[in-house]
């Protein structure tokens, strides 16, 4: 099918009708997804967004549930939200971090609520990147440019329009209610002749690295890599696949919240004990823990490397340190940390 950009804000207008939808807006110099009210305010020139949408299924800040106590006795009230979301435009880096946090909302111990039942309502709209920025190495991280998976439906710019394919039921369902043409024979040539020109030019050497970290626990690179490290979290808080949270009840009395809110193993609070006493008192250990935890335990639970190589942790890091030359360094090429 094609949506041709000249009807793309009809095209959101008629999603709007079922759907809370979700889409890049320009805020500045940068792209952030949030809920529009109208296709106007939908902006698909973005490189990626500044803050990955993982917020829109597990919310930098959520209420879990109130609860009150009266002479009547005790009242609980879940806040499970079940309304019918659309997110479009997610890139696939972003699509892919989403199926790592399924991982970890959904497994064989533990099924999270109040991720489930947005994600299940959820219907991903993804769009491919023609133009890579300089700081993705999503090849290199089991995705790319035009790779799918996460998404309901893969949209390809090919310039006048938007070659829209269905890749699950729920895109399907999606597309079929929208009433779109089917794209031409010359669309669907011009979409793989852009897949074909996109170029991911930052490779990262991974090869090797899962044995180096399952043996270097006390390897003395963790010595030097944190040391310019401000500790803000930055990397985390903008990293689609980290999802560290803290639970805390609001309340006065008996009455109030649980409320959980987006944590980061790069604060010193993370870890600190009631005691006093923190297991990861410095830089070194939280940044170990933070790669430990995406190329090593992740891959350990899951089978699979908890970064998709989306740049956001090197774009905004303050003092520019980039896991790109953290990742080599630990491989053992020291020179890329001094260049
Ligand atoms: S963004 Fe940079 S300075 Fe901030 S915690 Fe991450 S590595 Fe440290
Ligand atoms: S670690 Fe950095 S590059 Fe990898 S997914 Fe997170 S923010 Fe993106």
């Amino acid at each position: 099918m094609i949506i041709k950009k000249s009807e793309l804000n009809a095209v959101l207008d008629k999603l709007l009708a079922g759907y809370q939808v979700y889409a890049p807006v320009k805020e500045g110099n940068y792209a952030v997804f949030k809920q529009i009210a109208n296709g106007g305010q939908a902006y698909l020139g973005y490189s990626n967004s500044k803050i990955p949408p993982k917020g829109i299924l597990f919310p930098q800040s959520e209420k879990l549930y109130s609860y009150s106590v009266t002479a009547e006795g005790a009242r609980v009230e879940e806040h499970i939200d079940g309304s019918k979301k659309v997110v479009f435009g997610i890139r696939p880096c972003d699509a892919k971090s989403i199926t790592l946090l399924d991982f970890v909302f959904n497994n064989d111990k533990y099924t999270d609520p109040y991720y489930m039942t947005r994600r299940n309502n959820t219907v991903l709209v993804g769009l491919g990147c023609n133009q890579p920025a300089p700081t993705c190495f999503c090849t290199s991280m089991q995705s790319g440019p035009f790779a799918s998976e996460g998404m309901d439906v893969m949209l390809v710019d090919i310039g006048e329009g938007y070659v829209a394919q269905a890749l699950t039921d729920k895109g399907k369902e999606l597309l079929a209610g929208l009433g779109l043409p089917e794209a031409s024979a010359d669309d669907q040539k011009a979409a793989e002749d852009v897949k074909a020109a996109a170029v991911v030019s930052c490779q990262v050497n991974t090869e090797g690295l899962k044995a180096k970290l399952d043996a270097g626990f006390d390897d003395p690179v963790w010595n030097r890599i944190y040391e310019k490290c401000l500790g803000c979290a930055a990397c985390t808080y903008l990293c689609p696949t980290c999802h560290c949270f803290d639970i805390v009840d609001d309340a006065v009395d008996c009455n109030g919240c649980r409320v959980r809110n987006w944590d980061a193993c790069m604060f010193p609070l993370f870890t600190l004990h009631g005691s006093g006493h923190n297991p990861r008192p410095s830089g070194k250990e939280r940044w170990r823990q933070r790669v430990m935890h995406k190329f090593k335990y992740f891959v350990d639970n899951f089978n699979a490397t908890a970064c998709v190589g989306c740049g956001r942790c090197i774009k905004n890091c303050p003092v520019n340190l980039d896991i790109r030359e953290v990742l080599a360094d630990i491989l053992g090429s020291e020179a890329r940390l001094d260049k």
